[in-house]
């Protein structure tokens, strides 16, 4: 599961940019990178850690106050740089001379639609240079720019099938980072200083940067400038999302004495089955959720076919739904 840091802030964002990854990286990645506005699209990427981007970007002095970042892990094109994020738009249209890098973007998710987006958008002149579907959005994005990015990610959006959460900026609009989630999950800081305001994957990649955070929903889009955003719903209606207080520490997402994530994750396992369990009110059926004797009472039995570790989960599921909603359950190897 990848992960997605931006920013837009009066102040060099690339330093919080950078951290917010690291703390994105107990989620699992094969590739890094930065891109800022600076003069232009500036970018960094690396297909080694995140520590080594951290140097990558110091020894280029690369800097800008709005920016996006983004931890890949691979599902359309092999784990290499020209495929790592942020991407940028190339476009030679039939009428425009050669246009490199106008807008950036980082993505999450899959787009299922890609080969006939890419066709496309190479019949009008685009360029491509890695082998991966996001690509296609963002020259999908410059093909629909006409002044204002946020409209043209939302007309981006309405071509996409998959799975995604998107962060982009473009070129021509230095403070402005607009936003997109469907399938992926992406959340928005309201800074409170600054007059700055992120997207991020999750609330700890902003542990001591802002507190302040609005949970989007499916097919929100959002837009965030200096001191102000929005977020428009699927419907493109504008609406008022809750700003939470997140009390996310840093702690939880660094290795601290552990060797890797993994042996972290390990140790954890008493606490996070403590917490789990805190406010439940005994083993009833209502821990499924609100509609559950709605939904149980149709129900004969349950087949869940699933590989690796969803297999386990399945498990789990079958000795929950058995014992406690008393409906017959298989679990089967779906590889087998
Ligand atoms: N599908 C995109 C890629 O392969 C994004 C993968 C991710 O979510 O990191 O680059």
């Amino acid at each position: 599961m990848c992960g997605i840091v931006a920013a837009v802030s009066t102040r060099n964002i690339v330093p919080v940019l950078v951290q917010g990854l690291q703390r994105l990286e107990y989620r699992g990645y094969d590739s890094c990178g930065v891109a800022v506005h600076s003069d232009g699209l500036q970018r960094a990427r690396s297909t080694s850690r995140v520590a080594e981007l951290q140097h990558q970007v110091t020894a280029e002095k690369l800097e800008g106050s709005t920016g996006i970042a983004h931890t890949r892990w691979a599902t359309h094109g092999a784990p290499a740089l020209h495929n790592a994020h942020p991407h940028f738009s190339y476009g030679r249209g039939a009428h425009d001379a050669a246009r490199p890098g106008r807008v950036a973007l980082v993505h999450n998710g899959i787009i299922e639609n890609h080969d006939e987006l890419r066709a496309r958008l190479q019949a009008k002149g685009y360029v491509f240079d890695s082998q991966t579907d996001t690509e296609v959005i963002v020259h999908l994005v410059d093909s629909l720019y006409d002044g204002d990015l946020f409209e043209a990610l939302k007309a981006t959006v309405a071509q996409l099938q998959g799975a995604y959460a998107i962060a982009a900026f473009c070129k021509d609009e230095p403070h402005r980072v607009v936003g997109a989630r469907a399938g992926s999950p992406l959340i928005l800081g309201v800074g409170t200083d600054k007059l700055e305001n992120f997207l991020a994957s999750d609330a700890m990649a902003l542990a001591g940067v802002t507190d302040q955070i609005v949970y989007l929903e499916e097919g929100d889009l959002v837009d965030i400038q200096l001191g102000k955003y929005w977020v428009l719903d699927r419907h493109h209606k504008r609406v008022e999302r809750e700003v939470k207080t997140v009390h996310a520490h840093s702690g939880a997402a660094e290795l601290g004495p552990y060797r890797h994530y993994m042996q972290k994750e390990i140790f954890e396992q008493p606490r996070a089955i403590a917490d789990t369990l805190q406010g439940v009110q005994g083993i009833v059926p209502e821990l499924f959720g609100d509609g559950a004797y709605r939904v149980f009472k149709d129900i004969d039995a349950v087949l869940i076919l699933a590989c690796g570790t969803s297999y386990y989960s399945g498990c789990t599921a079958k000795y929950w739904l058995e014992s406690i909603a008393k409906i017959p359950t298989q679990v089967e190897v779906a590889s087998a």
